[in-house]
């Protein structure tokens, strides 16, 4: 059956009169999560308290999900598992990845990629010694980087300021062909394209699940570890929920079966429970059907905008196939042109230096709201509406 667009836009509460082109950096509230996680906090911690880690089945919940998310991403059953935030889980794939490769020195990544993943890799490289680095080459170059030298490529593949995709099955083959071990971090592919991990033969994957995936404000991460590899993996963080028995309180780290050890500590109940709600929507989605209408939803943006906005200049892929659910565009004065934008209700970010950016996400966003931005857009650039001190001020979130 085709998606139900107009049912999944249903499910979300957004404010009246919001064009919310921003689900690539938090995702709306699901109407449903309010009762979900009132539920958790009513009945569930306030009626069982202790006793909700059996009896409402807390501790199981970061693989339950994880078998969740890694239907979104193509990934084996039992091979995904929640909990953190991406920065440490990028930390912790990269130690592990190190560690398979253990003749190798040196981590690949480029420079459009976020600076978290750099500088937890970078941070990694100074902790493990002097013979560490990371080396960082243009996202172009990337191919062209690894060479025989190369333990681990760091990538993300969706670039969160251009939009711009890597090829993950082509770069994947030739990493491992070149005897590298590859990390991908998926934070703006999950819930935003189809991701195949598991047929990629991808290595590890991390991703968040506050963007295309509704978790909320501090949602969890996800780690991907391949089955291949789950059970040679010795976690540089050993928290004590990864242990095979944490209840025998033995006093020496013992991994736990698989992907249990990449556990750390004490799941995020009441932001896995908000992110549940979403998933149950996710259920009702094809993502094949989201990525071809996104494709759609952001083709109709960009011809919108360079028809009426001459000023701006297309920062993502023109190709659809090229680029991930979000469309960029430059402009010197980027910054008070969103301010401008989000007084009229049209909601996306800046990225430094010059980047306005756009999320698109169909289980939200339909046809009209991209006409809707694309006429306030036109109308604040027409008459410089941008062109005020108030708009100039940076806050501390961009
Ligand atoms: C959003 C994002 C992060 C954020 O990391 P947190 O630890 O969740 O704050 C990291 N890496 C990439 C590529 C991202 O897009």
């Amino acid at each position: 059956m085709p998606t139900d667009f107009a049912s999944l836009r249903a499910q979300f509460d957004l404010p009246e009169g919001m064009i919310y082109l921003d689900g690539n950096s938090l995702g709306p509230m699901p109407r449903a999560a309010a009762a979900r996680v009132a539920h958790t906090v009513t009945e569930e911690w306030g009626k069982l308290l202790i006793t909700g880690w059996n009896k409402a089945g807390w501790m199981a919940q970061p693989s339950r999900v994880g078998d969740r998310i890694a239907g979104l991403i193509g990934a084996e059953p039992g091979s995904v598992v929640m909990g953190d935030t991406l920065s440490i889980k990028v930390f912790q794939a990269l130690t592990a990845a190190l560690e398979l490769n253990p003749s190798r020195r040196v981590i690949l990544s480029d420079t459009g990629n976020f600076p978290s993943d750099l500088y937890m890799a970078s941070g990694l490289c100074r902790m493990l010694g002097p013979d560490y680095t990371l080396k960082t080459v243009a996202p172009e170059d990337v191919a062209a980087a690894i060479d025989d030298t190369i333990a681990v490529t760091l990538l993300t593949e969706v670039d969160y300021r251009t939009g711009r995709k890597h090829d993950m099955a082509a770069l994947t083959k030739l990493a491992q062909a070149k005897g590298a071990v590859t990390v991908w971090d998926l934070a703006h592919s999950a819930g935003a394209l189809p991701v195949h991990l598991a047929e990629c033969r991808a290595d590890f994957a991390v991703g968040c699940t506050y963007k295309y995936l509704n978790s909320g404000p501090g949602g969890p991460a996800f780690i991907y570890v391949a089955p291949r590899h789950a059970e040679k993996i010795n976690p540089a963080l050993s928290g004590w929920l990864g242990h095979e028995a944490p209840f025998a309180f033995d006093l020496d780290y013992r991994p736990g079966a698989g992907i249990e050890r990449m556990r750390v500590g004490t799941p995020p109940v009441l932001q896995l429970a908000a992110l549940e709600a979403s998933l149950d929507i996710w259920d009702q989605a094809d993502i094949n059907d989201v990525r071809a209408k996104s494709i759609q939803l952001i083709d109709r943006f960009i011809a919108g905008v360079e028809a009426a906005c001459p000023a701006l200049t297309l920062a993502a892929p023109r190709d659809g196939n090229q680029r991930g659910s979000q469309a960029s565009f430059r402009h010197q004065d980027g910054y008070a042109i969103m301010q401008a934008l989000i007084a009229r209700g049209v909601i996306g970010d800046f990225r430094a230096p010059d980047i306005l950016r756009f999320g698109f996400t169909p289980l939200f966003i339909n046809d009209e709201d991209v006409d809707g931005a694309v006429k306030i857009l036109a109308d604040i650039m027409e008459n410089n509406l941008w062109d005020r001190p108030e708009y100039k001020t940076r806050a501390r979130v961009t």
